[in-house]
């Protein structure tokens, strides 16, 4: 038996220092996870439970990218994150193990239809047409936890058109990484392949056609894309 047509390619990002690339399984996205941006959100800053929202998997863009601005939004805003790439399956894990299970980090932005999101999350509506369409998840190489070493404290900032829109430090994540890790483990089991995008800090912004938009965490390799 085959296939009722051709299957499509599994996206996937390059790993840095290898010839080869990190397959895409799923994208999970973690709301509000710094206080800074929870405030600029108009939102309680208080430490609730973490929620989480999903991206296609072909949502994947590379860094050098150009991608359209997308349809039925006028308010695309720019959410840089820290993106930790799964390589252990996850069920119900800990705390105190869940790094275990990371394969690497990279440079994320979730990008958003703002204004589709405001509008559906004022009328109690799903939000995903906000957060989940072609493109919306760019992402530069990951580099490899032995690589990297844990990390917990690192520059997280993104410029447009080489100005300075966020700067944060993902020490200040609500919900650090072992955490997230260990709390979507026990709501889906987490696989290979998974990548989980931990929150934006505050400085959200508007981009348009023609602006360059490029970010980083650290020491991890710098995430670049144009809006045409
Ligand atoms: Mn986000």
């Amino acid at each position: 038996m085959g296939y009722v047509f051709e299957p499509w390619p599994i996206t996937s990002v390059p790993v840095v220092g290898t010839p080869d690339s990190f397959p895409v399984r799923r994208i999970f996205c973690v709301g509000r996870n710094y206080a800074d941006h929870v405030k600029e959100m108009g939102q309680d800053p208080e430490r609730h439970p973490p929620f989480f929202f999903s991206k296609p998997s072909d949502a994947i863009v590379l860094t050098g990218d150009t991608i359209p601005y997308p349809t039925l939004t006028q308010d695309l805003h720019h959410e840089i994150e820290l993106v930790v790439a799964v390589g252990k399956t996850a069920n119900c894990v800990s705390v105190a193990d869940a790094n275990q299970h990371i394969f690497g980090y990279a440079v994320g932005i979730d990008l958003t239809r703002r204004d589709l999101q405001m509008n559906a999350m004022r009328a109690g509506m799903p939000w995903d047409f906000g957060k989940s369409f072609d493109n919306s998840a760019p992402c530069a190489p990951i580099h490899r936890i032995q690589e990297t070493g844990v990390l917990t404290d690192a520059r997280i900032w993104l410029e447009v058109n080489g100005e300075i829109r966020q700067d944060g430090n993902i020490s200040d994540l609500i919900w650090n990484i072992p955490e997230l890790l260990s709390i979507l483990s026990h709501g889906i089991v987490l696989q290979p392949g998974d990548l989980v995008y931990t929150g934006t800090p505050a400085g959200v912004g508007s981009v348009v056609k023609g602006d360059a938009i490029k970010g980083g965490v650290g020491a991890l390799s710098t995430l670049e894309i144009v809006i045409s």
